[in-house]
């Protein structure tokens, strides 16, 4: 695992371990103070301060953290929804270890509600 440096509170809660989805590299967990009915956040285990590093990532790694994104909207019962990057503190970003917001208004498929739940079991 890239090096995690111990002040970054999204590195804490990499080591923590507590997250709704995981993958190898990518975690998901539900936001502390959501903004939408699903407000989930993919935090890659590499620690980069914000997107604008986001160059730093291999480019196979990259593809596999937007594929995380797109597959925890999915497993969370979204089919429309937002995905939202803050970068710099006048653009809203308050944690300064890349993230990315998954705004949802609530899961929208038939068996959404089942999704809802499996979406929350770790992997
Ligand atoms: P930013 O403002 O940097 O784009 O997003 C940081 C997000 O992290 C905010 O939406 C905030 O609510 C969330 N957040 C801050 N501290 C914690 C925490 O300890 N746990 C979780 N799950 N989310 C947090
Ligand atoms: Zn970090």
């Amino acid at each position: 695992m890239p090096s995690q440096p111990d002040d970054c509170l999204f590195c804490s809660i990499l080591r923590e371990g507590s997250y709704v989805r995981k993958e190898k590299g990518f975690v998901a967990i539900k936001d502390i103070n959501p903004q939408a009915a699903v407000h989930l956040l993919v935090i890659p285990e590499r620690h980069v301060d914000s997107f604008r590093e986001v160059g730093e990532f291999p480019a196979r790694e990259a593809k596999r953290m937007l594929e995380f994104v797109a597959d925890t909207a999915r497993e969370a019962g979204l089919t429309d929804y937002r995905v939202q990057v803050n970068v710099g503190p006048s653009a809203g970003q308050t944690v300064f270890h890349l993230h990315w917001h998954i705004l949802g208004s609530g899961p929208q498929h038939a068996d959404a509600q089942a999704h809802a739940e499996t979406a929350v079991v770790e992997l």
